[in-house]
C-alpha cells in the first residue's frame, strides 16, 4: 500500500518535473525526480539549465544501486552476502568505506547501528510488498549472525573479511547518505554551486540559495498522515539534513504498527519515546548513520552520543511531540519551529 503510494507520488513528480524549469530569485532552476533506492529522489539545480545532466546523475545512481542493493543478485553486496569464505573479499572502495564508517559508529553506539542486521531486515520485509511479523523462532535463528564485529573492513586493501561465514550486510541505513555526498561532489565537479539534493528525506543543501543567502531547509513532520507538512525549518549551506523516524516505513498487523528501524539485540522494531531524529552535518553519510543510530539509542543515550561529536547537531522528536536539541547548537541557531504541533524543550 505504502509502496503503491510512493510509486504514484514518484509518477506525479515525474510528470511535474517534465515542465519544471522555473525562475527563482533571478536564477534559473531545473529539477528532476526519479524512484531509485526504493524511494523518491528529487534534485534541483540553480543557475544551470541543461536538463541532460540528469541522465548522468541518474546513471550514477543506477551504478550505485546495482552495486549496493542486497536485493539484486548481481550486486557487490549480494556477492559478499552469498560468500561463506573467511578469506578477505575484494570490494569496491565505496562499499569498504561505508562498512568502515558504519563499524566505527557501531562501536560508539554499542551496536545500536549495525549493518549486519540484514537477516532480520529480510525477515520483516518492511520495505517490500509483503511485510510480516516473523516468528520468535525465525528471529532466534537470525540473531546469532547479527554482529558488526564479524565484518572487518580494510580500506588500504579494499577488502571486507567475514569472521562469521553466515554474516550478511544491508546498506539501507547508510547508502542514501553516501549517495547524497557523491551527488554533491559530482555537481561541484561540474561547476554547479547551488543545488538541493533530496533523496527520500536525505537532504543535502549545496552552496547557497543566492549570494550570501543560505538555503532554508524544511524538516518533515514525523506525525503520521502529515506527509508534506514541516515541523520546522533551518538555514543551511553546504550541509546535510537527514531524518529517520518510525513514521517513514511501517506496516500494521492486528492493530499494531511495526516500523523499519530494528533493534539489533532483539530483532524487533526499536521501541522508545522517539518518533524521529534529524541530523545536521557536513557529510550526509554520517547524517544517515547517525539519524538511524540516535533513533535506535533513544532520547537520552542518543543525545549523549551526539554531544560527544564535533560539527554535528540533532533534533529529537518524541511521541508526545516534544522537541529536543543536541550537539553543536550553533548549527541550530536559525531553526524555526512550525506553529501548532510541537513544543521545544531544553
Ligand atoms: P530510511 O531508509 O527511511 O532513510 P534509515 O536511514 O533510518 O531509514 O535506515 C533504515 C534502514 O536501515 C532499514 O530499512 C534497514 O534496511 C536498515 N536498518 C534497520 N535497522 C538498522 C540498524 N539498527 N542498524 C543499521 N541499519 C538498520
Ligand atoms: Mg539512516
Amino acid at each position: 500500500m505504502k509502496k503503491k503510494i510512493l510509486y504514484l507520488w514518484a509518477l506525479l513528480s515525474l510528470l511535474l518535473s517534465l515542465t519544471a524549469c522555473s525562475t527563482n530569485e533571478n536564477t534559473t532552476s531545473i529539477t528532476d525526480t526519479q524512484f531509485k533506492f526504493n524511494t523518491v529522489m528529487t534534485i534541483t539545480l540553480y543557475g544551470y539549465n541543461d536538463q541532460a545532466i540528469f541522465n548522468e546523475i541518474w546513471a550514477l545512481f543506477d551504478k550505485m544501486e546495482n552495486s549496493y542493493s542486497a536485493n539484486l543478485v548481481d550486486s557487490n553486496i549480494s556477492k559478499f552476502n552469498n560468500s561463506t569464505s573467511l578469506e578477505p573479499i575484494e570490494m569496491p572502495a565505496d562499499i569498504v568505506e561505508m562498512v568502515a564508517l558504519s563499524n566505527a559508529y557501531s562501536l560508539k553506539s554499542q551496536g545500536a547501528f549495525d549493518l549486519t542486521v540484514e537477516p532480520v531486515v529480510k525477515l520483516w520485509g518492511i520495505s517490500t510488498e509483503t511485510p510480516r511479523v516473523p516468528t520468535q523462532a525465525e528471529i532466534q535463528r537470525a540473531l546469532p549472525h547479527v554482529n558488526y564485529a564479524s565484518v572487518i573492513a580494510d580500506r588500504d586493501k579494499s577488502t571486507l573479511t567475514k569472521l562469521d561465514p553466515n554474516v550478511h550486510i544491508d546498506l539501507g541505513g547508510i547508502a542514501k547518505g553516501y549517495a547524497a555526498d557523491e551527488t554533491a561532489a559530482f555537481l561541484k565537479d561540474k561547476g554547479i554551486e547551488h543545488a538541493i539534493i533530496n533523496l527520500g528525506g536525505n537532504i543535502y543543501a549545496l552552496g547557497t540559495k543566492a549570494k550570501d543567502t543560505p538555503w532554508n531547509v524544511g524538516i518533515q513532520s514525523p506525525i503520521i498522515g502529515a506527509t508534506g507538512d514541516l515541523m520546522g525549518t533551518v538555514k543551511a549551506s553546504d550541509k546535510s539534513i537527514v531524518t529517520s523516524g518510525s513514521y517513514e516505513r511501517y506496516f500494521e498487523q492486528d492493530g499494531k504498527t511495526y516500523h523499519h528501524i530494528l533493534n539489533p539485540d532483539t530483532g524487533y522494531p526499536v521501541e522508545n519515546t522517539l518518533i524521529s531524529v534529524s541530523i545536521i552535518s557536513d557529510r550526509s553519510v554520517e547524517g544517515d548513520i547517525l539519524s538511524t543510530t540516535a533513533f535506535s539509542l533513544g532520547l537520552d543515550e542518543g543525545r549523549n552520543l551526539i554531544n560527544t561529536l564535533d560539527n554535528i547537531a540533532a533534533i529529537f522528536i518524541t511521541k508526545s511531540h516534544e522537541v529536543y536539541f543536541a550537539g553543536d547548537l550553533t548549527l541550530l541557531e536559525t531553526f524555526e519551529l512550525s506553529e501548532g504541533d510541537f513544543q521545544l524543550k531544553e
